[in-house]
């Protein structure tokens, strides 16, 4: 996934569907086509957007992600569930207060998901 061209890409100036890399004027990165009617120029116009704007994001926005887990597991430390939990300590069995939930608990479930979705954008899935 990383030979592609350079970023940033932008929309094409005189074809407006064409995204062209801003250090490659006139070669098209990629071309989204669709039906020459009205609304489907408008579609194909957006999805040429979106592409521009989403794969210009993407290194940035993969890097935060990264730059934001590494940050909160290095805030929830070695916090093993139940017995390190500051919210609720060990389960009571009291219904009403087994019902707060673990702050660090929280941060590791979002953390792993996180980094599930980390890799399979970085696999292009
Ligand atoms: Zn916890």
């Amino acid at each position: 996934m990383d030979n592609h061209s350079s970023l940033p890409w932008k929309i094409g100036a005189k074809a407006p569907t064409l995204i062209l890399t801003a250090y490659d004027e006139g070669v098209a990165v990629a071309t989204p086509h669709g039906r020459k009617t009205p609304l489907r120029i408008e579609i194909t116009l957006a999805n040429a957007a979106y592409i521009v704007q989403a794969c210009n994001a993407f290194p940035d926005l993969v890097k935060a992600l990264e730059d934001t887990i590494s940050a909160s597991e290095r805030a929830i430390g070695d916090h093993i569930a139940p017995e390190h939990c500051y919210a609720t300590g060990p389960k009571t069995g009291d219904a009403l207060a087994d019902l707060v939930e673990c702050p660090a608990c929280i941060a590791a479930k979002v953390n792993q998901e996180a980094r599930a979705i980390l890799a399979k954008a970085k696999a292009g899935a």
